[in-house]
């Protein structure tokens, strides 16, 4: 898939949701009311065209790279040893109030880690930060690093000291390090985990491979073709890193999520699965609140517009992260993508001068997020 390509319809006869329907395998970057991003091959581009779609090329996938894969916008990025040690002085440097935990391993055999954030006298609420599902998403590894590295190096501090001794934060940034490495050093747009498949191609998608509704969808978005972009895997939780959310989920019994995603700005709330809202209406407008709550919190800052919505009006998936945790735990849960909004600002490849704003604007967000559940927990 060499090209960057604009979908529009013509027209209500072909409406731009059914784009999202025809198995074609190509790779759905941005879908927005009036047009959708796309990464595809000539030959796909030309069916869509002779469907009715109006399609115009934006560039080739090379173009883009040279464009925005400089070394440069590389340099300021961890890579997962990078992480793994920076992670390791956290703990070393706040043994009172932090610890490094391997919550499983790559299929590769990286650990996946997670920082435990909190004094040991509370214990409950625990709260959960996840990053990087999607090797390619790199800013979604630094906004959750930079999130625990300042609830330790400010553990002290009110209002950081006061949630460490009432609750715990856990964060832990790629959940896929196999994905995130192959990323950095083979292929910049990879964007699911190393799994071999049984037909010979690469990688499960595990943000489509959670258990709850999994795998009832066979959409582009949503894929039982294993070498599409978000293919499903075989089974629910068939992959070491969807085991060890998991396994973690299961074990510490958070109050809520929040897994960072990239990229369009937007905050997602469940469902993925379904258009139908969440039925319980406390839960619903919990989530909506809080999601309009961190969207102005997060414009407060330096002006960046995020969307709330329910994620199937992205686009509709099956088996994501927060459908999970709600659907199974009953818990707040959101997507959020950060920067950039477009294509044209870069995409997937966010230069690394951006990684300070995008934590900046999201750190009152996050730190609302604990505040209300640590302080208001539900149920
Ligand atoms: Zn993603």
């Amino acid at each position: 898939m060499n090209l960057i390509a604009r979908i529009t319809s013509p027209g209500p006869q072909s409406p731009l949701s059914e784009v999202l329907r025809v198995p074609l395998g190509v790779d759905v970057w941005e879908v927005k009311p009036d047009y959708m991003i796309l990464r595809a091959t000539e030959a796909q581009l030309e069916r869509l065209s002779r469907m009715g779609y109006q399609v115009e090329q934006l560039e080739d996938v090379a173009q883009h790279l040279s464009a925005f894969a400089t070394a440069d916008a590389a340099a300021g990025y961890h890579s997962a040893a990078s992480l793994e040690e920076e992670l390791r002085h956290l703990a070393e440097a706040r043994p009172d109030v932090a610890e490094l935990r391997e919550i499983g391993r790559s299929i590769e055999g990286r650990p996946i880690l997670a920082l435990r954030i909190g004094d040991r006298h509370g214990g409950v609420p625990k709260i959960l930060f996840m990053g990087c599902h999607h090797a390619r998403e790199w800013i979604a590894v630094e906004v959750p690093f930079l999130l625990a590295k300042e609830m330790v190096e400010r553990a002290d501090e009110p209002p950081i000291a006061s949630w460490l001794s009432s609750g715990e934060v856990w964060v832990a940034p790629m959940v896929n390090p196999d994905g995130h490495e192959h990323s950095r050093v083979e292929q910049r747009l990879w964007r699911k985990n190393r799994r071999r498949n049984q037909d010979g191609t690469f990688g499960v998608d595990p943000n489509r491979n959670y258990g709850y509704m999994w795998g009832i969808l066979n959409l582009p978005t949503s894929s039982h073709v294993p070498s599409d972009e978000t293919y499903v895997g075989p089974r629910a939780f068939s992959e070491p890193e969807t085991q060890a959310v998991r396994d973690l989920v299961a074990c510490e019994l958070f109050a809520g999520v929040i897994t960072y995603h990239s990229y369009s700005q937007l905050i997602l709330y469940p469902w993925g699965y379904t258009d139908r809202p969440v039925p319980d209406a406390r839960d619903r407008e919990l989530m909506v609140g809080l999601a309009i709550e961190m969207q102005g919190l997060i414009r407060g800052v330096h002006s960046s517009v995020y969307t709330p919505q329910q994620s199937s009006e992205l686009y509709p998936t099956a088996g994501d992260t927060t459908d999970w945790t709600y659907g199974t735990y009953g818990i707040p849960s959101f997507t959020i993508e950060l920067r950039p909004r477009t294509v044209q600002e870069g995409g997937f490849i966010l230069p690394a001068s951006q990684i300070q704003p995008t934590w900046e604007e999201n750190r009152p967000a996050a730190f609302r997020f604990i505040e209300h559940l640590i302080s208001a927990p539900i149920g």
